[in-house]
């Protein structure tokens, strides 16, 4: 597989206060760095505030990164003008409530990214292409003339894939998309996902704080604590032979539907609360609430290193603890 997207030592820091000459930021992102594969999903989970959407919109440059640089099919797009690149690189948000405009029809929501990319030609064109979108995702050309209001939010859901779906791009941000839904709609709209990618080769940044539904959709899996990415590998290594505690913990905290096997599962909870970015712990950030830290935590940050082929992980004592 070819390299699509290429993240190196990426940094999104948030001024937040302070003074001139003693500004406070927030380090959101802290010299992230990963790539992904042509057809590839990468998943990326962590708890909220741990830098997972941040680093997802920074890489299609809603926020101006930092430091560090994003490689996109080949040009480094850091600091390019975006416009050609919007077509190729979209995101479908959160929260299908907010993310649509209430007063405008379905079918001009869809329609409004193919007007600003001119992918239409007339009319017609356009209205064959938003009806096209519409039903690739399990809508149909009646709806286009409804309002978001008249959907349910697997609906909307849908209609914010469409959108995105209706310039044709090859890399989705795909910001945490089913949190907002029903539980039954979530396995729905996870299936869309992949079938879409099938049919369509798209690669995705597939964004969730489960790591459940993350490890179904993604062919590897990072693992961000507090804007570092801790560890990274292949979707079966990361959920059968994961390195880092903090892994190991939210591993854990799935839930098993086998009730015999989930009596004999041991569950990791973690002591504490995620401290504030603003002040995060010296040396490993995540020493605050790990069982193995030393005094060598606090004082060295620990390098991501590649454990074995693929394998990234953060942690002075990987080796010690597994
Ligand atoms: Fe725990 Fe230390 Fe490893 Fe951080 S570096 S995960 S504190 S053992």
């Amino acid at each position: 597989m070819s390299r699509l997207l290429e993240v190196n030592n990426l940094k999104q820091y948030f001024r937040v206060g302070g003074s001139i000459f003693r500004p406070k930021y927030v380090k959101a992102v802290d010299d992230v760095t990963f790539h992904i594969d042509k057809g590839e999903t990468l998943g990326l989970v962590g708890e909220s505030g741990c830098g997972k959407t941040t680093t997802g919109r920074t890489i299609l440059r809603l926020h101006e990164p930092t430091d560090g640089q994003i490689i996109y099919d080949g040009t480094d797009i850091t600091k390019v003008d975006m416009m050609p690149y919007r077509r190729r690189m979209q995101i479908v948000f959160q929260d299908p409530y907010a993310s649509l405009n209430p007063r405008m029809t379905v079918g001009d929501i869809v329609g409004e990214a193919i007007d600003i990319h001119k992918l239409a030609s007339d009319k017609h064109e356009r209205k064959e292409r938003i009806y096209t979108m519409l039903e690739r995702v399990g809508l149909n050309s009646e709806h286009a003339n409804r309002y978001p209001h008249e959907f349910s939010g697997g609906q909307r859901q849908r209609i914010g894939i469409a959108r995105a779906l209706a310039v044709d791009p090859e890399f989705i941000v795909c910001d945490e998309p089913i949190s907002a839904l029903d539980v039954s709609i979530q396995a729905q709209v996870v299936n869309m996902f992949e079938e879409l990618q099938q049919d369509l080769g798209l690669t995705y940044l597939f964004i969730a704080h489960d790591l459940n539904v993350v490890k179904h959709i993604s062919n590897r899996i990072g693992v961000m604590y507090l804007g570092k990415l801790v560890e990274l590998a292949d979707s079966y290594e990361l959920t059968f032979h994961n390195l880092h505690p903090y892994t190991k913990s939210l591993i854990s905290a799935i839930p098993i539907p086998d009730p015999v096997e989930s009596r004999t599962k041991k569950r990791i909870v973690l002591e504490g609360d995620v401290p504030s970015p603003l002040d995060p712990p010296t040396g490993c950030r995540f020493r605050t609430r790990c069982p193995y830290a030393t005094e060598i935590c606090a004082e060295q940050e620990p390098e991501f290193r590649e454990i074995s082929k693929g394998h990234h992980v953060a942690c002075h004592h990987v080796e010690k603890i597994n």
